[in-house]
């Protein structure tokens, strides 16, 4: 199983997975060009995409789908709300739409894919997580940005997984202390809105299981956060949490707007 983001934040989002030779986007808030550079390093073609999961229609996780269907006609999969923001939106062919739905597995190729619930301000966003085999015993990668809060259900949807792309949008002393006008301040940290670097490193530190070898922590505000605040702060969660099991050896790496991660591979 692999996972890379091509990148992530507010300038646009997006993320590959891929387990033999079946190969997805998650989001494509970038430009063709660069989804293509950042395919290329894993020498995966556009043309070897099968589809693309969209979270919700919020524009830095739809730019270029328009460019992206006419290039490679590839099947768009979306909760029923996103589907029909996107048919509003111009220059998006909806031909190939297909419709899923929250906690409804269902297998494309050599992956198995769940679609989360999560609370944001959009149609119907969705979370993903994928698996080569079952979510259970299998080896299992989760995306998941742009949501305002977890509970439960988020947790144990995360539980087994062995990596995942978990948003770590804002400091949130940074975000009430600096520039953003009050109603948008409110927005963000709301419960529809992202978040924050201290609630992505307990939910983390909370998750019961013991795969977890690799988080990507995304989505990270330009404005609200710094890479190495939401690196430490994520990281003193993980180090000095008393939960077991203990999750200090995890891997993480920030994500950045501009450039891709490392690719991680997991023997499935
Ligand atoms: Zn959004
Ligand atoms: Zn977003």
């Amino acid at each position: 199983m692999r996972l890379m983001n091509l990148a992530s934040g507010s300038t646009g989002n997006s993320s590959y997975v891929g387990e033999g030779n079946t190969h997805v986007l998650i989001d494509c808030g970038i430009s063709l060009k660069r989804i293509k550079e950042g395919l290329d390093r894993i020498n995966v073609g556009l043309g070897d995409l099968d589809a693309v999961f969209i979270s919700h229609e919020h524009t830095d996780h739809i730019s270029s789908l328009g460019a992206l269907i006419r290039k490679t006609g590839l099947t768009v999969y979306g909760t029923a709300g996103t589907l029909e923001e996107l048919s509003k939106t111009e220059n998006i062919p909806s031909e190939g739409f297909k419709e899923i739905k929250y906690d409804v597995p269902f297998e494309l190729g050599r992956l198995l894919i769940d679609p989360i619930r999560i609370s944001h301000d959009a149609a119907e966003p969705a979370a993903y997580r994928f698996a080569a085999g079952s979510f259970n015993d299998g080896v299992s990668v989760a995306v998941m940005t742009d949501l305002g809060y977890y509970d439960a259900y988020i947790e144990e949807k995360l539980e087994a997984v062995s990596a995942m792309l978990i948003e770590s949008n804002h400091d949130i002393r940074m975000l009430e202390a600096g520039p953003y006008p009050y109603p948008l301040k409110q927005r963000i940290l709301g419960k529809k809105g992202h978040l924050c670097n201290d609630h992505a490193g307990e939910l983390l530190r909370g998750l019961k299981g013991n795969r977890l070898k690799k988080v990507f922590l995304g989505h990270l505000s330009q404005e609200n956060n710094y890479p190495e605040l939401a690196y430490e702060t994520v990281r003193m969660a993980l180090t000095l949490g008393d939960h077991l099991p203990r999750k200090s050896h995890v891997e993480l790496e920030v994500a950045r707007p501009d450039s891709a991660s490392s690719l991680l591979e997991i023997e499935a």
